[in-house]
């Protein structure tokens, strides 16, 4: 289908794009690559009068590392992620889970600021920045916010963005040497979303997990950290009997979706499974 008519502008600052936005009022929204948003417009679920392009805002794209934390900004490609060297070192997990992201076109087009403001708990990256403890950047009329990850996802396709700001950049804590990760992500095709996906960081020491964080993707109607199945992991020893043991309460407190590709209690399943696995190769046990 051929989406209704709207505007477009593509701002050359970032006040600029903050004052199109202010200006198109209810009626305006933001696009970055498009591969979320161009197919709510095609299908008329989404009918826009003002795009307002984030394209020619070179400083959302690339990261930056600050310290103890790198600040990706919010159009860097998942393309750019799987392939970030300071990505690669300090939260890699981040490039993994991206790497999963539909194809090459889309990994090329689609941004991380995208994934995250589209709210969609089916998306893989969500789960992960809730892993990463990560902080989203937002800039409004009334200046800059940052909002944790464990308060931005609020309800299916529903972020904590006011409406008008813009998810500038996201900042993510450096996992330390004694981190391990890994995203598990089950799919019914190699280019599929997820049916349900893992993100797991485990910190080990001594033959034991002493720490460890679960993101789950598509378990309900946002992404959510698997907290029961954290805390029986915590002081386990790293061996796989003990880490299934464990993830035996991935599933516990979450409400999945049931659809054509899973009931409930199968996306339940799945979730204790790929825990296991996923922590296990966190852990490196
Ligand atoms: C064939 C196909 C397969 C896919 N498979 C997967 C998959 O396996 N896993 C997965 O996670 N995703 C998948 N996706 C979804 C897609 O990759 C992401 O949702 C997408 O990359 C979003 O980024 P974008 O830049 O394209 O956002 P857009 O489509 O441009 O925007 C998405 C939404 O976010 C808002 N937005 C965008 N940027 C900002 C910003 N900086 N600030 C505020 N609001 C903003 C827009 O207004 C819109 O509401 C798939 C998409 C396609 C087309």
């Amino acid at each position: 289908m051929i989406p209704a008519k709207f505007d477009y502008v593509k701002p050359g600052t970032i006040d600029e794009a903050v004052r199109a936005l202010a200006d198109g009022g209810d009626d305006a929204k933001v696009i970055a690559g498009g591969q979320s948003l161009l197919p709510l417009l095609r299908l008329r679920l989404a009918y826009p009068d003002l795009l307002v392009d984030l394209g020619g805002l070179v400083e959302l794209r690339g990261v930056t590392d600050t310290g103890d934390s790198l600040v990706i900004g919010a159009r860097t490609t998942h393309y750019q992620l799987v392939h970030d060297p300071l990505v690669a070192e300090h939260c890699g997990i981040l490039a993994q889970a991206a790497g999963t992201v539909a194809d090459p076109a889309v990994r090329h087009r689609g941004t991380l600021g995208g994934s995250l403001a589209h709210g969609d708990p089916a998306g893989d990256l969500p789960a992960v920045t809730l892993a990463l403890d990560a902080t989203m950047i937002a800039r409004g009329p009334g200046g800059e916010r940052r909002i944790p990850a464990a308060s931005f996802f609020v309800d299916y396709l529903t972020t904590a963005l006011y409406p008008g700001e813009i998810l500038t950049g996201v900042q993510v804590p450096k996992l330390g040497g004694d981190w391990g990760y890994r995203y598990e992500k089950f799919h019914r095709t190699a280019q599929a979303w997820a049916i349900v996906g893992v993100a797991a960081l485990a910190r080990r020491s001594n033959g034991h997990v002493t720490e460890a964080r679960v993101g789950l993707t598509n378990m309900g109607s946002v992404p959510v950290r698997a907290s029961a199945a954290e805390a029986a992991v915590a002081g386990a020893e790293a061996t796989r009997e003990a880490l299934n043991a464990a993830a035996a309460s991935a599933a516990d407190g979450t409400e999945p979706p049931a659809d054509l590709h899973g009931a409930p209690d199968y996306r339940r399943h799945l979730a204790r499974v790929l825990t296991g696995r996923a922590l296990a190769a966190a852990a490196g046990a």
